[in-house]
């Protein structure tokens, strides 16, 4: 359901990007060359969060809400006020994407496992892999997913990311059946992602990938028509309501439906720019003001768009 018959807004899911803090530093981490914008927030606020879930559920057919980060298990509370209100709303699908990795001791991440299941999460990635590993302890994460399964989370899983595929042959992939072996015990499934050539990865690991840079001038196309025909939402710390990277307003300061109203994606000439001539043509037209985005290493027009979209402001 629009918000009105003019929109360009097609919203089904609303994600939180519930902190940019992370006690990882994982080199594939897509995050990793975002900066967090506007106010430094630590976190969503609670409050602010739950109210958007409610608003948006209003004007739209939400059928998923995801929280992930950054690491958003650091803050459950905030976790857990987001996902309660997606049930309370009748929202189908309440994710969470966590690196099973917040607190070293025992009772604390059962109590948090305890918590996420009265909130009505049902599904639950712990994301566990070479990358991961290399700077958060296993430990703590096979305590975790212990966790999470005596709690009875439906739909909790580990969720490997593969370089390149799972059957290419590497370091990194031969790391992570080992880690996988070494949790097999906790008795959760295994879900299978691979890493995308962008963020972090685009920097660290492009050798491992043949395939040539894409032409930038190619307007976006599937899986991202997004001006046009925005699917999804993020909403940050600070409150910033993204589409696909770009501010459109804020949900802490602004009435959502204000927001959600006037956007027009032509009425920006930065998303007009995309529109028409791609990623390209946005760097352009954001270079034309002034505004520099560097994206010697991107690879992908995801990419591209992505680091010229964190350096704007707001745009309507
Ligand atoms: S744990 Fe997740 S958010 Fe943190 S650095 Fe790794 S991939 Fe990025």
């Amino acid at each position: 359901m629009k918000a009105n018959p003019q929109s360009y807004l097609n919203i089904d899911r609303i994600e939180f990007i519930v902190t940019y803090q992370c006690p990882g530093s994982c080199r594939h981490c897509q995050n990793g060359i975002f900066t967090s914008r506007g106010d430094a927030a630590p976190c969503v606020d609670s409050k602010k969060a739950a109210e958007a879930v409610e608003k948006l559920s209003r004007l739209f057919g939400i059928a998923s809400v995801m929280t992930f980060g950054g690491e958003p298990l650091l803050y459950p509370e905030a976790v857990c006020a987001i996902h309660q209100k997606a049930a309370d709303c009748g929202i189908k699908t309440r994710q969470l994407i966590t690196s099973g990795f917040f607190s070293s001791d025992r009772m604390a991440i059962r109590r948090v496992a305890a918590m996420l299941a009265d909130a009505g999460i049902n599904s639950l990635l712990i994301s566990v892999d070479a990358f991961h590993q290399e700077t958060i302890p296993l430990e703590p994460v096979k305590w975790f997913g212990a966790a999470v399964k005596e709690a009875g989370i439906p739909g909790a899983c580990f969720y490997p990311c593969w370089l390149v595929d799972k059957s290419h042959r590497n370091p990194y992939n031969n790391r992570t059946k080992e880690i996988l072996g070494a949790l097999r015990e906790v008795g959760l499934p295994f879900e299978d992602t691979t890493v995308s050539l962008t963020g972090n990865a685009a920097r660290y690991l492009a050798a491992y990938f043949n395939s040539p840079a894409e032409d930038l001038s190619e307007p976006c196309d599937e899986p991202c028509d997004e001006p046009r025909n925005a699917g999804s939402i993020s909403i940050a710390p600070n409150g910033d309501m993204m589409l696909c990277g770009f501010v459109i307003g804020n949900c802490y300061t602004e009435d959502i439906v204000d927001i959600m109203r006037r956007y027009d994606p032509y009425q920006s000439p930065y998303l007009s720019a995309l529109m028409n001539s791609g990623p390209a043509g946005l760097r352009d037209c954001a270079e034309r003001n002034g505004i520099l985005a560097d994206t010697a290493l991107c690879r992908t027009r995801c990419d591209v768009c992505h680091a010229v979209a964190s350096k704007l402001p707001c745009l309507f």
